[in-house]
């Protein structure tokens, strides 16, 4: 483990809200002192009723995150809490939410922040954080934001369209800052695709620059994992999370090639503990679908990610350890998967970190 702690690395799927750690979810809970508290848990320890286990944990972290300072304060603890482990590049997706503020600050009338102050408070918090990184952990880990759609709050096609309007506006804001979107939330929920998939197609000029990665087959949903697929190339689908059930014929699709028209590769985002907690994996990570995709073909290029550190109890290098140790993977292939979700990653600049990461990588032996 200390070895993989040592190694630069790479995140490419991490939720902001999911990455609050249990500890500080306990401090920001003790501070605002109204007697509510959280028992910590190890997710891996009881593997029923996963997923309704994980969406009360983002519930919980909504309760102590409503403001714009809070949201400054957990953001920088997430941050840190990437850099500390040696993450070079953080690609950091949440979905923009509006908090109301308090009473005497509005004179009585109830007044929402707006999502672009949301993401103006995450650009912030990255600013402080870079300013004083190299000083705290002798490098500069990069930070992009992927804006999320968020399933549990799609209805309608309206208010599917509502979200990915606000995702574009948000975008011509901070075009340096948002390099994509996602497509998340609670996959047990019935499938909202037949109003997202067209909302996205009516919108798919407004935010061509922005590549989609989408959490697909987390739960086992044929129909749902064909419709992705067949919308890649339209919607520029450049990257899949989880593929827990994705069934076979779409894997061999994926293995093939030829999704997208320009020739490039489909990235795979593999989060370990959480596809071990929502697959139920009782024997452990050997269950894994992992194999179905490492070195399988040309087209696909994987990563390993955490998904949510503060709910899994995780880190970066405990993910990949744990993954390691269960496929008896090498350093070399460790260090190629961490190429491999570089060249996925929808960073403008991939080949400038590619050579950080050689960089650190030599430093670091
Ligand atoms: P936020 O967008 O920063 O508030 O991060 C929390 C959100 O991430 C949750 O409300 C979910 O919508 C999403 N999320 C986190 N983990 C998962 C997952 O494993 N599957 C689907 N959605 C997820
Ligand atoms: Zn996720």
């Amino acid at each position: 483990l200390e070895e993989i702690r040592a190694l630069p690395k790479v995140e490419l799927h991490a939720h902001l809200s999911g990455s609050i750690t249990q500890e500080k979810l306990i401090e920001l809970l003790a501070r605002r002192g109204n007697g509510d508290t959280f028992t910590p848990f190890d997710c891996r320890l009881d593997l029923s009723n996963a997923l309704e286990k994980c969406f009360d944990y983002f519930a919980k972290v909504a309760t102590v995150v409503t403001d714009l300072q809070a949201l400054r304060e957990s953001t920088l603890h997430v941050l840190e809490f990437f850099a500390a482990d040696r993450c070079i590049y953080l690609e950091l997706r949440t979905s923009p939410k509006q908090f109301k503020l308090n009473a005497v600050e509005s004179d009585g009338v109830e007044v929402l922040t707006t999502k672009l102050q949301y993401l103006q408070a995450v650009s912030d918090s990255i600013q402080e954080f870079q300013s004083q990184a190299q000083a705290r952990f002798g490098f500069v880990m990069e930070v992009k934001v992927l804006l999320s759609v968020d399933r549990g709050r799609v209805t309608s096609k309206e208010s599917a369209l509502q979200q990915i309007d606000d995702i574009v506006a948000m975008h011509v804001q901070y075009p340096n800052l948002v390099v994509g979107i996602d497509v998340c939330g609670n996959p047990s929920k019935p499938t909202v695709l037949p109003y997202l998939i067209p909302a996205l197609l009516e919108r798919k000029d407004a935010f061509l620059k922005l590549p989609i990665t989408f959490h697909t087959a987390e739960t086992q949903d044929d129909e749902e994992s064909r419709l992705v697929l067949s919308s890649m190339r339209e919607l520029n689908i450049r990257r899949l999370g989880h593929v827990c059930f994705f069934p076979d014929e779409c894997r061999e699709e994926v293995l093939k090639g030829g999704i997208h028209a320009d020739g490039g590769c489909v990235g795979i985002e593999i989060c370990p503990t959480s596809n071990l907690v929502t697959r139920g994996l009782k024997n452990g990570l050997a269950d894994h679908h992992f194999l179905d995709w490492w070195k399988k073909s040309d087209h696909v290029l994987l990563s390993i990610n955490t998904d949510d550190t503060g709910l899994f109890s995780c880190d970066l290098s405990s993910e990949i350890h744990d993954l390691a140790r269960a496929f008896r993977l090498s350093r070399e292939d460790l260090i190629e998967i961490q190429r491999q979700a570089l060249r996925s990653s929808f960073h403008p600049e991939k080949q400038r970190l590619l050579e950080t990461f050689d960089a650190m990588l030599s430093s670091s032996k």
